[in-house]
């Protein structure tokens, strides 16, 4: 199962990907996660990440192109994978396509999560007090004013790629601001159908 989660912050991307994760035995590839790792660890491409991601823009595509590019070698993204925010812009869309084309490989589905964007700066609030009262770091693009820059990215260059996927049949949506349970099953039921479709 290949499939991309497409849905601004806060959408509930990374919930429902580890859910597919756990069904389907696949892994998920966030790039802000391993802009995340590079960035603690100081490499090359954290060093250049990090300014970018603390104010909430996008990391120049052919950064992450790369690193999508060399994640989808390791062993266990032969079988399939879910990208959870990647591609973001259309050239990252055109690169993925790209490197399926290359690996003989094709999108099952791209699952976009329709949400109500004002009530999402509520829920990165919630995300930040949640991993505070844990104990946990929080992320510093967690917070209201960043939180406005990454919405406006969403919106200036990552909505732009709904109709690409609408166009090649593979765009399915979901309502985002349901329970977690109630996109579960909405997901579930796509990737049962996805399934059937390749039967
Ligand atoms: P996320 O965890 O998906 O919200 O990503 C956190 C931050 O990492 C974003 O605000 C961007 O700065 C950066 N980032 C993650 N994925 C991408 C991508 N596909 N293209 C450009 N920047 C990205």
């Amino acid at each position: 199962m290949r499939l991309i989660l497409l849905g601004p912050p806060g959408a509930g991307k990374g919930t429902q990907a580890a859910a597919i994760v756990a069904r389907f035995a696949i892994p998920q590839l966030s790039t802000g996660e391993m802009l995340r790792a590079a960035v603690a660890a100081g490499t090359q491409v954290g060093r250049e990440a990090k300014a970018i991601m603390e104010r909430g823009e996008l990391v120049p595509d052919a950064v992450v192109n790369r690193i999508v590019d060399e994640r989808l070698d390791v062993a266990d993204a032969a079988r399939g994978f879910v990208l959870d925010g990647y591609p973001r812009t259309p050239p990252q869309a055109e690169a993925l396509d790209a490197m399926l084309a290359r690996r003989g490989k094709r999108l099952d589905a791209v699952i976009e999560f329709v949400v109500d964007a004002e009530r999402l700066v509520d829920r990165i609030v919630g995300r930040a007090a949640e991993a505070r009262a844990a104990g946990k770091p929080v992320r510093k693009d967690d917070d209201p004013e960043v939180f406005k820059t990454r919405l406006g990215a969403y919106r200036a260059d990552t909505a732009a790629l709904t109709p690409r996927y609408e166009a090649a049949g593979l765009l399915k949506r979901v309502d985002g601001m349901a329970s977690i349970e109630a996109v579960g099953r909405q997901i579930t039921s796509i990737l049962d159908s996805a399934l059937t479709a390749r039967s």
